[in-house]
């Protein structure tokens, strides 16, 4: 697991490189108070995305924390074990096209930040050619932009 842009497939590094920097120097992302925006994931390999697809699909939650262990991931909580996380194993990160931002407040990232956040994140995204994860109608995955 990566958060690196230059993972990334060379075709989609240049316009990860550039909606990076014009989230982190949107005025109207700072207005909503977002202090600076991060890179969560880039380039994930097959066996995060199965520790992933495990959550709220196996019975046994030492079961999700050990493909966890075995991705080389944190010890996720009881709760994250249960909820999930992907619709899928067959995720654009694999391919190198896709990656993550998140919104940052006061030095952590800002997780449950409100839709406007996330809307404007999406907006840049898109301004550089990426689908975003927010527009998905039957999953959402705000902090998700991918180039296909
Ligand atoms: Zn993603």
């Amino acid at each position: 697991m990566s958060n690196l842009i230059k993972d990334l497939n060379k075709e989609v590094q240049s316009a990860a490189n550039k909606a990076f920097k014009a989230m982190n120097n949107s005025a109207a992302l700072r207005k909503l108070g977002v202090e600076k925006v991060v890179i969560v994931e880039t380039k994930r390999d097959l066996a995060v995305q199965m520790a992933y697809y495990s959550r709220s699909r196996m019975k046994d939650i030492k079961d999700v924390k050990a493909m966890y262990k075995a991705a080389g991931l944190y010890e996720p909580t009881d709760r994250e074990c249960k909820t999930a996380n992907t619709q899928t194993l067959n995720s654009n990160h694999i391919k190198g096209i896709a990656i993550d931002f998140a919104p940052c407040k006061n030095n952590v990232i800002w997780w449950d930040a409100p839709d406007s956040v996330w809307n404007e994140m999406g907006k840049i995204g898109k301004k550089y050619g990426f689908s975003w994860g927010g527009d998905w109608k039957d999953w959402q995955d705000k902090p998700h932009f991918e180039m296909v």
